[in-house]
């Protein structure tokens, strides 16, 4: 089955449940404070959720944008190095808004699956909130369990914790238990020598999460406690890029037919082969996973830029453009030329990539080659950094000086630092660039009307810092 028909197909079953076939909305977001990009179906429903607006109807279901950098879901470091994270991806979904709840959205989870899909029972794993014993002092989901008990055996189902089995959008919003299904590609041999259920939720690359029923009946307030929403509803989530690994006999996303293309055409471009070498291997994954985020936000009409968004996407392009330069010894602008591949793949599902596929290459060439530029010297510049170093810290100034003249963003130069076995001074790094965000102030100060816009760029370049700095931590945390 090819990607393009396990979409329709999901999408026909849902209408055979009279549910109305939305647009995805945008990836990139740009009325709502709290959330850049969307992470989740549910994004575009919120305020259903939260009863301030009344749905027209009462169940829905698309297909979303989805793209997962920052804030609460943040996946980026998995990327490429992992086979089922993406920084984009799509996600299935079906909604009930106030209408049927967990028999119903169980139900048929399991009816699309193995009735129509036709994946073997014997390969999925469910699971169920167990309940929690901290402030929120929630009860196991005992309505779910019982439901999934007429289903399947009793020792395919796993209770999970509020990690894994407690759905939240964000540190605020409409939340609830959850009901996960998870998916065993593994031989029939590996399956008698491990159970299947001890590898749930354990980062095993062929026992993978692959769609998530959450039951939202709360809303957590700012203050951080629950509220009972006025209404019970339903979200489920479906990785769109794992579930056709499922389908099509696969055990890598990047080995369907939504990412092949894309990989052949990388291999065409830089003499490498996909699938001999490891660090290659990474590189290719990487390139073929972030050229999608940034193409889909530039036709979603967010470019490249120093502030916010444009941040993000500029990180995740770099990031790339690194991935190309040092593992697939590629100097020159290249990553642009994919975009005719994707909008061939995928332009009949999002319209936009072959509409904006002038623009998406135009944007991202002059990208490659700025950053390409000045790549080669800062590399330079970091690797006698490194080799100058008296201990396994590099300083927050190199880090700044490299930032701000070479355009690295921190967390490659802490990626590149993290490979090589190095850290990095962050808080030296956050100093110079307040430092430097005085200084631009105080000039700012003296200066006419015209220049309090530029000001206000410089904060939101900061404000977009902050939320690089958990990313780093991450890194340094991880190493210990
Ligand atoms: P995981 O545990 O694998 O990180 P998740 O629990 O964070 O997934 P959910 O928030 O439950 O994911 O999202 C619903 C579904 O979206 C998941 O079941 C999975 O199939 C898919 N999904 C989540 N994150 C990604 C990603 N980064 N790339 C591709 N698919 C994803
Ligand atoms: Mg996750
Ligand atoms: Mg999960
Ligand atoms: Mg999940």
């Amino acid at each position: 089955m090819t990607s393009q028909e396990i979409r329709a197909q999901f999408l026909d079953f849902f209408k055979g449940k009279e549910h109305k076939i939305v647009p995805s909305a945008p990836m990139v977001i740009k009325d709502d404070p709290t959330l850049m990009f969307t992470n989740a179906g549910m994004n575009q429903f919120k305020e259903f959720f939260l009863g301030n607006t009344q749905s027209k109807v009462k169940r829905v279901a698309d297909t979303q944008k989805c793209l997962r950098v920052s804030g609460k879901h943040n996946d980026l470091e998995e990327v490429g190095k992992d086979t089922y994270h993406h920084t984009m991806f799509e996600m299935l979904g079906n909604w009930s808004f106030g209408d049927y709840f967990k028999k119903e959205a169980i139900a048929w989870a399991w009816e699309l699956l193995t009735a129509v899909y036709k994946i073997d029972k014997a390969s999925l794993y469910v699971s169920v909130f167990e309940g929690s014993d901290d402030a929120d002092n929630l009860e196991m989901d005992k309505e779910a369990f019982d439901l999934w008990k007429s289903i399947v055996p009793a020792d395919r189902i796993i209770m999970g914790n509020k990690d894994d089995n407690f759905w939240e959008m964000g540190d605020q919003g409409p939340c609830g238990p959850c009901s996960e299904i998870h998916v065993d590609l593994r031989t029939k041999e590996e399956k008698t020598k491990t159970p299947g259920a001890s590898l749930v939720n354990q980062d095993h690359p062929e026992v993978v999460e692959i769609w998530n029923l959450v039951f939202m009946q709360y809303n957590r307030k700012a203050d951080g406690s629950l509220e009972n929403l006025p209404e019970k509803h339903v979200d489920t989530g479906m990785g769109f890029e794992r579930l056709c690994m499922a389908l099509q006999g696969v055990k890598s996303n990047y080995d369907t037919d939504i990412f092949k293309p894309l990989i052949r055409e990388i291999e065409i471009i830089t003499g490498q082969k996909y699938g001999k070498d490891e660090e290659t291997d990474i590189a290719i994954r990487v390139v073929a996973d972030h050229i999608r985020a940034v193409a889909f936000s530039i036709a979603d009409g967010q470019l490249p830029s120093n502030t916010g968004a444009g941040y993000v996407i500029r990180r995740i392009l770099r990031r790339a453009i690194r991935y190309g330069f040092t593992f697939l010894d590629i100097k020159k602008p290249f990553i642009y030329r994919l975009a005719k591949v994707l909008s061939e793949t995928m332009g009949q599902a999002f319209p936009e990539l072959r509409e904006q596929r002038q623009l998406i290459e135009n944007v991202m060439k002059e990208e490659e080659s700025s950053f390409l530029s000045t790549l080669e010297q800062g590399l330079v510049l970091l690797n006698s950094v490194i080799k100058s170093s008296k201990n396994n810290t590099i300083e927050g100034e190199k880090a700044f000086e490299l930032y701000d003249t070479f355009g690295f963003p921190i967390d490659l130069t802490a990626l590149i630092l993290e490979e090589k076995g190095y850290e990095l001074d962050v808080e030296g790094f956050e100093k110079a660039l307040k430092a430097q965000k005085d200084r631009s102030r105080s000039a700012s100060e003296v200066s006419k009307s015209d220049w309090n816009i530029l000001m206000k760029d410089a904060e939101q370049e900061f404000i977009g810092y902050d939320s690089l700095e958990a990313h780093v931590k991450l890194v340094k945390y991880r190493k210990v």
